[in-house]
């Protein structure tokens, strides 16, 4: 993963020098520093995909998206946040088979190269999933599992932290796809984003008791802010200073429920939410942190 996410880094850039030389006219626009993505800077972001999830990890140009919401939205957010001559995603993570976070991806793998994935398959009989499953065919898949880490370079790193073993129960899987969430941290310098997916209690408490060290600055809160997630201890173990909810406006389901925000609230942990603030930008340098809104 190391070696081929860095010729791809490579070519990217060698790409995009091309570009410069070939149009002094982009030249006069597009100075380096100024392309999203080659800023030395780590941004992620929560994409508004409305009742759904879609995050996306840009770093020195090289993208990680993680689900991509209920519907083919998504590219009309990665097509905002993306370089314009950027048609690759180097590395897509699939949380779970739930459609409101598969089924923008197979839009994505229809329009967009994408390098590997990462997913924890499991036995789901939906219409998404079967396309899904059909789509991604060609393209190199892992099986999550807790210990996996995919190094972006520049000290920043990816860990898988859930599920524990490859493959959980079937049985177990297909009354709950929610208890084989694939749950990981991105640490880089001193800065962590903790990503749960539609993680429940009961995974929760499984991380808890594990002895997996949870602490992160950042958490994108489980399960759309529903009240089967989030719990106080939980809450208290990742002890974020910031967290962030995907939901869509005056969805069926309640989220988030007032439950969730006040404990963030009780905790003092400030939240953005995609239904109100609209996509969210979250950008590190390994020390500060900075947020951009509504774009
Ligand atoms: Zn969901
Ligand atoms: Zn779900």
């Amino acid at each position: 993963m190391l070696s081929e996410s860095l010729s791809r880094k490579l070519s990217k850039l060698e790409w995009l020098v091309f570009a410069l030389i070939a149009s002094a006219a982009i030249l006069s626009f597009w100075a380096l520093p100024t392309v999203a993505g080659f800023d030395g800077l780590l941004h992620v972001y929560f994409l508004d995909v409305e009742q759904g999830d879609a995050e996306l990890i840009d770093f020195n140009g090289n993208q990680i998206l993680i689900d991509g919401g209920p519907d083919s939205k998504i590219l009309q957010e990665l097509g905002r946040v993306m370089p314009f001559y950027d048609h690759s995603v180097d590395l897509v993570i699939l949380t779970h088979p739930h459609a409101d976070h598969v089924t923008g991806l197979i839009e994505v793998l229809k329009r967009y190269e994408v390098g590997q994935i990462i997913e924890n398959h499991t036995p789901y009989n939906t219409a998404e999933y079967a396309e899904w499953t059909k789509e991604k065919s060609s393209i190199p898949t892992t099986q999550a599992q807790a210990g996996q880490v995919i190094d972006l370079g520049g000290s920043a790193k990816l860990t898988i932290l859930y599920p524990f073993y490859p493959k959980i129960d079937d049985q177990e899987v297909l009354k709950n796809p929610h208890d084989a969430m694939v749950i990981f941290r991105l640490d880089y310098g001193n800065d962590s984003i903790m990503f749960t997916g539609d993680a429940e209690a009961k995974t929760e408490y499984k991380l808890l008791t594990s002895g997996t060290n949870l602490s992160a600055k950042f958490l994108k809160i489980g399960h759309h802010g529903s009240k089967t997630s989030t719990t106080e201890n939980f809450l208290k173990a990742v002890n974020p200073v910031l967290a962030f909810i995907e939901v869509g406006k005056k969805n069926k389901y309640g989220h988030p429920h007032q439950e969730v925000l006040e404990r963030l609230e009780n905790y003092g942990i400030k939240y953005y939410r995609t239904d109100i603030d609209g996509a969210v930008e979250l950008i590190l340098d390994g020390q500060n942190y900075k947020i951009e809104l509504g774009e």
